[in-house]
């Protein structure tokens, strides 16, 4: 083994790992800064020294890592860890681009570490059963963690610390994931999550701002504190490399997006260089430019914590501040506040990815139908515009916002009538900024089953794509088949005449498929499914049956209406139960919520 004292300068997912029991609440006691959470070992830690070891999930960074630092401050050794489950990696659950994303994370952190004489270890197993085993191993007294806001996340946190004071070590884990204490939003709202983006912003207009971003970890802070390193570090801690994991990886294509802190800084670098948008404070406006992968993008940086997202609100505010010469206004930090929104609304709901047992999630009567799934999911609906989107997120990873509304919608309320939960579970597979709150909570809105009900605004398939990219280049990129189109069929290739269709060299239902469903057919029965939906609600409303701001719990019983009386009225009693009914407001819900970023008309 290789000790080597720090005297240089220098400054970085899936999730794998995960106990799934939400059923336990930590038992740990705050350290009053607000933002940190300490448990204390049992055995003393004065005596061995302080052997720290960093445990990175998210929060794949240097920069503003609280716990991490904190972890440093007298430390004699540190260690950071990654836990990789590689039998994960076999699953289909998690897409090979989202593996390679996290692993090029893991190499820069590792690059990082090395710049300071550390470096990465990559465990392998779950964390349950590997972590106490190198915790004897190394004698560690102290663990590191950034707090998960998430609700399995918390679990597994609950679990291990637990395991740590069985161990005799001191559990410290701090908030940096997200801007705010969650818990602090939930207790100035009585307990229960804002379900209303107003709601949720006059909270937060009232709280403290974010705590500012700490410092990069360098030399100076580390201190005298060393990793102790063996020869064969790499075999036996190295990041894996996809073949490692089993993924087959011939004909990949190079990734359009590099995981990382660096890159992540450098992103972020580009991003503010936009001081229009800045100065402006609007969202950049959709061109057909924007649906393509571009430099700027953070959310998958966000989503695997290579970015700060105090660093991201301080560095904007600063600059608004330089370049306006005044206080932004909340707005500034809009995109930054709905990904909290969706946070704060999922951190105490363990089912929030799902529809039943959700008590924010209208019950809806979606149809099975996995062949038209698998259209969806394998861009093979016959609608380009859909499936040049599709394909572009199979292959790369990301698809711009509206992107996500136009194949949300046709999944769901617009033309399949497929759950909401099938499509997540499939962004989920393929995004590189799938996160678990925020993907969830989309779909839910999207699909009209929360947050949002505009279940008569629906987008075409057809137009839509035609206004987001007149010229069909998008279209074109992903979907070459299509390529000799002209302008004025590609986006309803089945009605060119079949000269056209030849000389294009792509007959339709041969070389690319009918659309699978007649859209204007298909979305008006669905919206008056959807009507249907809304119309029990109220009519359970007007007689009383609930309240104004009742649970949507109740909407279980439509699509049911044929069941046995007794049977109705059981469904009635369960969603007026206390358990569901303290959920929402869905008056509020419907009038005050909208989504800045639609489209309007389409
Ligand atoms: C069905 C559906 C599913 C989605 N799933 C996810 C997801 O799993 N993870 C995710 O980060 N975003 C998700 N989004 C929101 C949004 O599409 C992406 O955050 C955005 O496209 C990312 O691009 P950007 O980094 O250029 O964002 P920018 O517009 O530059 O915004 C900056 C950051 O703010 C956050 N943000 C932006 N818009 C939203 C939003 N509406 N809600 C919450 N946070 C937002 C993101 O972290 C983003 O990186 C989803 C949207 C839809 C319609």
């Amino acid at each position: 083994m290789t000790g080597s004292r720090h005297n240089n300068r220098g400054r970085g997912v899936p999730s794998c790992e995960g106990i799934k029991d939400a059923s336990i609440t930590p038992n740990t006691t705050a350290s009053g800064t607000g933002t940190a959470t300490t448990t204390t070992g049992s055995a003393t830690t004065g005596d061995r020294g302080k052997h720290t070891v960093h445990w990175f999930r998210k929060g794949l960074r240097l920069h503003d890592n609280p716990s991490l630092r904190e972890g440093l401050n007298g430390a004699n050794t540190f260690r950071c860890v990654f836990v990789i489950d590689p039998w994960s990696a076999g699953s289909k659950s998690i897409g090979i681009n989202k593996w390679r994303f996290l692993l090029q994370c893991l190499e820069d952190l590792d690059a990082s570490l090395r710049k300071l004489n550390s470096r990465l270890f990559v465990i392998r197993g779950q964390p349950a059963d590997v972590l106490p085993k190198i915790f004897r191993e190394w004698g560690t007294t102290n663990l590191t963690f950034e707090e998960d806001p998430e609700p399995f996340g918390r679990a597994r946190d609950h679990n291990i610390t637990t395991l740590c004071r069985e161990l005799g070590i001191s559990v410290l884990q701090m908030v940096s994931h997200t801007l705010y204490k969650l818990d602090e939003i939930l207790d100035r709202n009585g307990g229960k999550p804002p379900l209303t983006y107003h709601q949720f912003q006059n909270i937060v207009a009232e709280m403290d701002p974010p705590v500012p971003p700490v410092p990069t970890i360098t030399a100076e802070c580390i201190g005298d504190a060393f990793t102790p390193l063996r020869e064969d570090h790499d075999d036996l801690y190295g990041v894996p490399t996809l073949e490692e994991l089993g993924f087959d990886t011939e004909g990949l294509q190079s990734s359009v997006w590099v995981g990382g802190e660096s890159e992540a800084l450098a992103r972020l670098e580009r991003h503010l260089g936009r001081k229009a948008w800045v100065a402006s404070f609007g969202r950049p406006k959709m061109t057909p430019q924007s649906l393509l992968p571009n430099q700027t993008s953070l959310s998958p940086y966000l989503r695997f914590g290579c970015l700060s997202t105090r660093l991201f609100y301080y560095q904007l505010r600063d600059l608004y501040r330089k370049i306006k010469k005044a206080s932004p206004p909340l707005s500034l930090h809009g995109q930054l506040l709905w990904r909290e929104f969706f946070y704060c609304a999922a951190t105490k709901n363990p089912n929030f990815d799902r529809m039943q047992g959700n008590p924010i999630c209208l019950q809806i009567p979606w149809d099975k139908n996995n062949e038209a799934l698998a259209k969806w999911a394998n861009g093979q609906t016959g609608f380009p515009w859909i499936d040049a989107i599709m394909t572009q997120l199979r292959e790369e990873g990301w698809i711009h916002h509206l992107a996500r509304h136009a194949v949300a919608c046709f999944l769901t309320r617009g033309d399949l009538w497929i759950s909401w939960e099938e499509g997540m579970k499939i962004f989920d597979q393929l995004l590189l900024d799938a996160d678990w709150s925020v993907n969830a909570g989309m779909w839910m809105w999207l699909s009209c089953s929360s947050f949002f009900q505009q279940f008569f605004h629906c987008y075409c398939p057809v137009r839509f794509g035609r206004k987001a990219d007149p010229n069909g280049d998008y279209i074109r990129r992903y979907l070459p088949v299509l390529k000799n189109y002209p302008t004025r069929y590609i986006h309803e290739p089945w009605v060119a005449p079949l000269c056209v269709q030849k000389s294009a060299k792509c007959i339709i239902g041969r070389d690319y498929s009918l659309p699978m469903v007649n859209h204007s057919k298909s979305s008006r029965i669905n919206i008056e499914r959807m009507k249907q939906v809304y119309q029990q609600l109220s009519k359970y409303r007007d007689n009383g049956i609930i309240a104004n701001g009742e649970t949507l719990g109740l909407m279980r019983i439509i699509g049911h209406t044929s069941k046995p009386a007794e049977e109705q009225e059981a469904i009635k009693k369960q969603a007026l139960s206390p358990h569901t009914s303290a959920a929402t407001d869905d008056k509020k819900m419907i009038t005050n919520s909208f989504d800045p970023t639609i489209l309007p008309n389409e």
